[in-house]
Formats: C-alpha cells, structure tokens, sequence
C-alpha cells in the first residue's frame, strides 16, 4: 500500500535510513543460528556445517535415529544431531530480529534466514528483511512489511516484492505481522517510555512487537509487568485482553507478595470460587500456597454444589407433577384387574414412577411418561407384589402402545398381561368418557 498518513510517510522515509546487517551481525547469525547437524541417509552422510562426509556406519542408523543420536565431527569438530535428509542439500529458515530504536519509535526488524548446507560445501547463509514493526510512545504501530501469499508461514513471504505500508488485520489484538522470533539479537535499544512502563529486556517468550503494544496501551498489562505477574500478562497479551479478571484478587495477590504461576489453573479457580459465594477477596483463598491441590478442592466443590442443585430441581419438577398427575390422571386409580395370578393397576403417583424406573431399569421416570396426557401407565405384578412388567396404554386410540419388563425385557407373562388390559379396556374407555359428560 502507498503510505497515506503523515506517520506512514515519515516511518517510510525513516526506514530507508535504516543500516544494512554490519558484519559483526551476520557473523554473530553465521555463529548462532541453527543447531549444527549432521544429515544422513542410506545414500550420504555428511556434516551440515563443513560438509565433509560422517564415517560410512552413520547410514545404517537411518530409520534409528534420536534426539540424542548425535556424533562429532572429525573434520570441523562440532558436536552434530543426526538428522535424516531427503538429498544432499538442506536448507533450514529462522526468524531472526534486530530491536532497536529510530527517533520515537521502537523497531523491529524481522529476518527470514536460510541456513542452507550443501553436502563436500561449508554451510551458508542468506537474510532478506521481511517486516518492520514501527511503535510510537503512544503504543500506535505502522507495519512496513514484503508482500505474502496468504498464512503464518516463512516460505509465504514473497521475497521479491517490496517493503510497503501494510494495514494488518487483527485478531486479539496481533496480526501476522507480530512476528515471535527464534533468535533476538543480544544487543538491543528500548526507548524510555517503554522501561519508564517497567520493561526490563524480557519478551517472556512473546512476539516482541505484541508485549511492546501492549505494555504502552494497556494499563493493566503495564501493573502486571510492574508488579511480575509474567503469567497473567502473557494470558492477558495472548488473549488481546484489555482487563484482567479478577483485578481486585490479582491486588491482593501483589499485597501479599504473592506470585501466580499459571495464570489459567488461578482465574479458573477464581472463577469456581466466585461461583461458590466464597470471599474473593481474602488471601486465604486468593495466594494457596498449593495452587493445583487448592483449585482442584474449589473444583470438587463446585461439582458437588452442582449435583445438589440438579437433585434439587429433579425434586421440585417432580413435586410440581405429582399435584398435576393427581388430578389428571386420579380418575383411574380406583382401577384394578385380575385374572387371580397377575394384578394390574395404575401408578398412583409421581414417586411410584420413580421407583417402578428404578427397579425395572426402564426409563418411565426419566423420559416424564408421567407428563404424558394421552397414556396411562399401569403396573402388572403377581399375587406376591412383584413387578412383572409396566404397561402403557394409549388413551385416545384404547390399545396397549407398550409393555415391558425389566429392562425393556420381554416376560413370560406378557401374553397373559395384554389379555387381560385388553379384556378390561372398556372399563378405562367408560372412566374416560364419563369424565368427558362430567367435564
Ligand atoms: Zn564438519
């Protein structure tokens, strides 16, 4: 993009001021970047910085190779890890960034390097500069970045475009332009309104340009960087969160010297504690000494609380049926048949359902058959008492829609069972329609 603003024009001028890599930094790159390796298989081995070959029993550990298979190398004597390869040539990308300061802005100039290692060559390496992240004091940033192809990847960079005015898309407040680098050049320029807010060299493993952002934008981040909650602020950075919870716990926590470790295990168990009704903001619950053993106790008593209140409802649901299944369904409790083996008769109330499910591990309670207008539900047992099957019956058609036995089993006595419903159906079709004249 053509720079528009009149900050966008001047960090494009001030960025063609900027110097190339000198040769003290490209010799601290050739030093440091890229583990040295040694490349084999079943065809070479060779040592990825001098090139020189690795003895001939090197290729038969193809396919038994390690982290820890590693060898030194006879010709330059650098320690190598035996890493399988395709060819001859490897080549190997880093991100590799220069934090320095032009003007009021801090910079950050990002590097694509290739470690590329040719086998009988001495390695090299290459760098193109792909984004520049310019902050003003104030935390407002201007990207000066190539051209990419879309996503997050090195290989997208398009190498040959050049360095313009990009307008990132955000998404928690980074882009693709935040780049988290795997090598920082160790000597570095901060401007002072960044350690006037209590920065100190350390990117706690977060993309530079991000914990810059945040830490001159945020005031949040800025007391949790004064006060080296590190934990909480790369929960708050990561997440793009402009308030930290629990802010009135994380002060008690500063008060009393205390220092979250895992920002996610802390706010979920203040979220639980919350949820509790316990007191926030008291040190005993806020700085446990034992964080994991503290919220896994704050979890325990959540889910307790839990099953209590689902207990609770089931109860009051019933408690509310029990009323309503009386006076719809009372009509047939006088209701009874016998054939002098087997006795039938409706369930007489909400808990009977409850304890017909229970012991014949259907589902008539759970599934609310008890709610259900048009059936009625009747249970057959022996002359003993015992359940022998629950049966349903449909109250608009007048036929046995159902009739089950333990575990939806079917019983010897089901035949006998149906007979008899059916032989007495007139009797529910009279209580039906009497109660329809009467209605
Ligand atoms: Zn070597």
């Amino acid at each position: 993009m053509t720079p528009k603003t009149k900050e966008e024009l001047r960090v494009t001028a001030l960025s063609g001021t900027l110097p190339m890599l000198s040769s003290i930094q490209l010799s601290w790159l050739k030093r440091k970047v890229g583990e040295p390796k040694g490349y084999v298989n079943r065809k070479y081995a060779w040592c990825g910085e001098c090139g020189s070959p690795l003895p001939k029993e090197t290729k038969s550990l193809v396919g038994r190779l390690s982290a820890n298979s590693r060898i030194i190398c006879s010709f330059c004597g650098k320690e190598l890890a035996l890493t399988p390869s395709n060819g001859s040539k490897q080549c190997e990308r880093f991100y590799f960034t220069l934090v320095t300061v032009c003007q009021e802005f801090q910079v950050f100039r990002h590097f694509l390097v290739s470690k590329v290692s040719n086998k009988g060559m001495n390695f090299h390496i290459s760098h193109t500069e792909v984004v520049q992240n310019w902050i003003n004091p104030s935390g407002k940033e201007t990207v000066l970045a190539r051209s990419t192809t879309a996503g997050y990847y090195c290989d997208q960079w398009i190498l040959s475009s050049d360095m313009s005015v990009k307008r990132p898309v955000r998404s928690h407040g980074s882009s693709i332009y935040d780049i988290n680098p795997n090598y920082i050049y160790p000597y570095r320029r901060y401007i002072p309104t960044l350690k006037r807010n209590g920065f100190y060299g350390d990117f706690f493993d977060l993309a530079p340009s991000t914990l810059t952002k945040r830490i001159l934008t945020n005031s949040d981040c800025e007391f949790l960087l004064k006060t080296r909650q590190i934990s909480l602020l790369k929960y708050a950075c990561v997440r793009g969160l402009d308030r930290i919870p629990h802010k009135e716990s994380v002060n008690i926590c500063v008060r009393h010297r205390y220092t979250v470790k895992s920002a996610d295990l802390w706010l979920d168990m203040m979220d639980t504690l919350f949820f509790l009704g316990k007191d926030i903001r008291s040190p005993f619950y806020v700085c446990p000494s034992d964080l994991r053993s503290a919220h896994d106790w704050a979890v325990e008593q959540k889910e307790r609380a839990d099953r209590k209140r689902r207990l609770e409802e089931e109860r009051e649901t019933a408690r509310v049926w029990e009323e309503r299944y009386r006076a719809e369904k009372g009509r047939f409790f006088s209701l009874s048949m016998s054939d002098g083996r087997i006795f039938i008769r409706p369930l007489l109330s909400v808990s009977e359902f409850a304890e017909e499910g229970d012991r014949m591990h259907h589902c008539v309670f759970a599934n609310g058959y008890y709610m259900r207008e048009d059936s009625l539900i009747l249970t057959a047992r022996d002359m003993e008492g015992n359940r022998l099957e629950t049966v349903e019956i449909d109250l608009k058609g007048f036929s046995v829609v159902q009739s089950r036995g333990a575990c939806n089993s079917m019983t010897k006595w089901h035949d006998q069972i149906i007979n008899l419903v059916t032989g007495n159906m007139h009797r529910i079709r009279e209580i039906c329609l009497s109660s329809r004249i009467s209605a």
